[in-house]
């Protein structure tokens, strides 16, 4: 028997059948996760659910808006250039959002490179900050709206 043969093992029916596929504890415990999530995204769940957003507060700091400028909803990643006009439209997503705060802090996680990106609302302008993937900090872009 294989090593991959010892942890996944189809099951089958009397009559030869595909029943289902076993998988052992070790490999569950290795992969489980990421395997959760690709069956998730198979069964057609919406993305907010399989990366568990924060959708309640992200609305709260929509609706408690009080910043001097007009709501929107890009991000950019510093680390690896990837941009959105409107993170929560995108297909396939670019950006999850893993935190939203009513001070004004938005954290994302770019699907792309992996960085964590900070988009940090002040009252007058917007700074954007991305730690890579490898704990890089990268120089932030401060936006100042008219
Ligand atoms: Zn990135």
């Amino acid at each position: 028997m294989s090593e991959y043969e010892n942890h996944v093992k189809p099951l089958y029916d009397r009559d030869g059948n595909l029943h289902g596929v076993l998988l052992s504890p070790e490999i569950w415990k290795k992969a489980g996760k990421k395997i959760s999530e690709i069956l998730d995204q198979a069964q057609d769940k919406p993305a907010s659910e399989i990366h568990q957003e924060p959708i309640e507060d992200w609305q709260m700091f929509k609706d408690y808006w009080d910043f001097k400028y007009p709501f929107n909803a890009k991000v950019s990643c510093r680390a690896c250039g990837a941009e959105s006009e409107n993170w929560e439209e995108d297909s396939p997503r670019v950006f999850y959002l893993t935190n939203a705060s009513l001070s004004g802090l938005l954290v994302f996680h770019c699907e792309k490179c992996g960085a964590t990106v900070r988009k940090k609302h002040f009252k007058d302008h917007i700074c954007l900050e991305a730690t890579s993937h490898s704990g890089e900090s990268c120089e932030p872009e401060c936006i100042y709206p008219k």
